[in-house]
């Protein structure tokens, strides 16, 4: 009889490395983050970018004002200024034809007020038309002549008007411009100039001007060109005298233009320049700045931006991501568990779930913890029905195969009973088969009571059972199998029919280790004590 089966495991023990494979997938909470971070910084980049054109183009346009107004401001204080030094020289003319004949001494005195009270001219001083300087009132000894360009005045006689020179550079190199202003006797013939010599320098004149210019070129910074398109006022000490007739805003200021634009240098630097003309000089007055400036200020906003966004950005993210783990968590441990599941379904315990706040990952979790509980139930009951026999409740065949391979496998001695009802068909042919399966049942428990724990009793078929007992002596076998043989018959069923049981029994190892060769054994003794005339004990 064959009673070992090897019963094959409907699993392998491993899992489906191609079904759950997830290389190249992308996981729920890094989906989440990545998405979140990726928004924030977009929104972020987005932002910073439509402030830093609306920026660029505000500071521009604030900067070329700013630089107009100022080139404005300046060339009307310029203005005023030579209107008004112009006024000290003119205010003498008049008086001149009269001085001119008479005391020599007078004009000096003259020459000293207007020196003394404009507080302008380096020198003043009395020209004749013949070209030479008669009378000088200046705070050197031997007067300032050496201020005077001897071309520059004679171009002023000859002019017979009010003039102001193209500025020039005297023997101190010092940049200066000669004013001059024509007087005419009572007939009105032309006789000379009164003229007064500038330093453009002097705190009194340009020099305070513009206020403190460090002349750093990445700064803004004025200048001031004459009417030839000369630089004769710049921070820059070295461009002074240089030519820019051929740049389009001195140009334009030689026009008699002011205004403001935005231009690029001989080198390609793009500047935000602001200009006015001066009427009373016929200069121009330039303010401008470096484009890099605007862009160095539009980087410390960002910088001061993103400083201030930083830290509410940073908290967003953070809360946001964590909103995300905490919406993701539900399906990655579910995702988590039924993996586990799929791979031992009797081994993952099902997770206590806990509501979540998310309505489709609570359904979902739910659902399927539900279903996962309802498939394991079923396979427990699948499995307990299987390996039990449906009329006693005793474990089957199946299961008494499973337990003897277990015995046999783990090298346990034990002791086999093979037990089996005494006369049982007439039981049927007397009572009825009803009769005869209730008298199996009461049997079955009766056996099921008798035997200790650790026993195994189990219906090996028809009106057959096993008992198996681990680890008994010769002795203790049999005294389980007359307890076994004494209760039987003691009993008093349900139905009063009177049974009795006979029994062979076999021991392992001493008389085989082979289950095959133990149950003949067993069944021999159990054939010999039905000899023998039953209820009885065979060993
Ligand atoms: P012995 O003392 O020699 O064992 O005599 P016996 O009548 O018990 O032996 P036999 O093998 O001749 O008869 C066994 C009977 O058990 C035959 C069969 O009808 C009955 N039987 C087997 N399974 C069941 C069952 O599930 N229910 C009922 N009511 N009877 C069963
Ligand atoms: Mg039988
Ligand atoms: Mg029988």
């Amino acid at each position: 009889m064959n009673i070992v089966q090897t019963v094959s495991n409907p699993r392998k023990g491993g899992r489906d490395e191609s079904f759950f494979r997830t290389k190249g997938r992308i996981s729920l909470r890094a989906l989440f983050s990545g998405l979140v971070v990726l928004t924030f910084v977009l929104t972020l980049v987005i932002t910073l970018l439509a402030s830093y054109r609306s920026e660029k183009e505000l500071l521009t346009e604030r900067v070329l004002n700013t630089n107009f107004s100022e080139s404005q401001r300046i060339g009307h204080t310029m203005n005023m200024l030579f209107v008004s030094i112009r006024t000290s020289l003119s205010a003498f003319t008049s008086e001149m034809a009269e001085l001119i004949s008479g005391d020599p001494e007078r004009i000096m005195e003259e020459l000293q007020q207007i020196h003394e009270s404009s507080g302008y001219f380096e020198s003043v001083f009395v020209a004749e038309t013949g070209g030479k300087i008669t009378q000088m009132h200046s705070y050197r000894e031997n007067g300032d002549f050496g201020k005077i360009d001897e071309r520059t005045l004679e171009a002023a006689l000859k002019r017979s008007e009010p003039g102001l020179s193209v500025p020039y550079r005297d023997a101190d190199a010092e940049m200066i411009v000669l004013m001059t202003e024509p007087f005419y006797n009572e007939e009105g013939v032309y006789l000379g100039v009164v003229g007064g010599t500038i330093r453009l320098e002097d705190p009194a004149v340009l020099g305070s001007l513009f206020g403190v210019q460090n002349g750093n070129e990445a700064d803004s910074y004025y200048y001031v060109v004459d009417c030839e398109g000369k630089v004769i006022y710049h921070p820059d000490k070295t461009r002074i005298g240089e030519d820019l007739t051929d740049s389009p805003i001195v140009a334009r200021i030689l026009n008699g233009a002011s205004g403001k634009t935005e231009v690029s240098d001989r080198k390609g630097r793009p500047f935000l320049v602001g200009y006015t003309f001066v009427p009373a000089t016929r200069w121009g007055v330039i303010a401008q700045t470096p484009n890099s400036v605007l862009k160095q200020q539009q980087t410390e906003q960002i910088r001061g931006t993103l400083v201030a966004v930083l830290v509410p950005f940073l908290i967003l993210v953070g809360g946001t991501l964590f909103l995300a783990r905490r919406l993701a968590a539900p399906f990655v441990a579910l995702a988590d568990f039924v993996v586990r599941a799929a791979d031992r379904p009797q081994e993952a315990s099902i997770p206590v779930v806990r509501r979540h706040w998310n309505r489709e990952a609570d359904l979902l979790n739910r659902a399927v913890m539900r279903s996962v509980g309802e498939m394991k139930r079923q396979h427990r009951d699948l499995t307990h029905s299987a390996l039990r026999d449906s009329l006693t409740g005793l474990p089957n065949r199946r299961a008494l195969d499973e337990a003897l391979e277990k015995l046999e496998g783990d090298n346990l001695p034990f002791s086999l009973l093979l037990i089996d009802i005494d006369r049982f068909k007439s039981v049927n042919d007397l009572h009825g088969h009803a009769a005869g399966d209730e008298v199996l049942r009461s049997v079955a428990r009766l056996l099921e009571d008798t035997v200790d724990r650790g026993d195994l009793c189990g219906r090996y078929g028809g009106e057959e059972f096993v008992a198996l007992l681990p680890g008994r002596s010769v002795a203790e076998t049999y005294e389980m199998a007359e307890r076994l043989r004494l209760a039987a018959a003691a009993h008093e069923n349900a139905l009063h029919i009177p049974v009795t049981v006979s029994i062979g029994a076999a021991i392992s190892p001493q008389q085989s280790a082979q289950i095959e060769e133990l149950f003949e054994l067993a069944d021999r003794a159990l054939y010999r004590a039905k000899e023998d005339g039953r209820n009885r004990v065979v060993m």
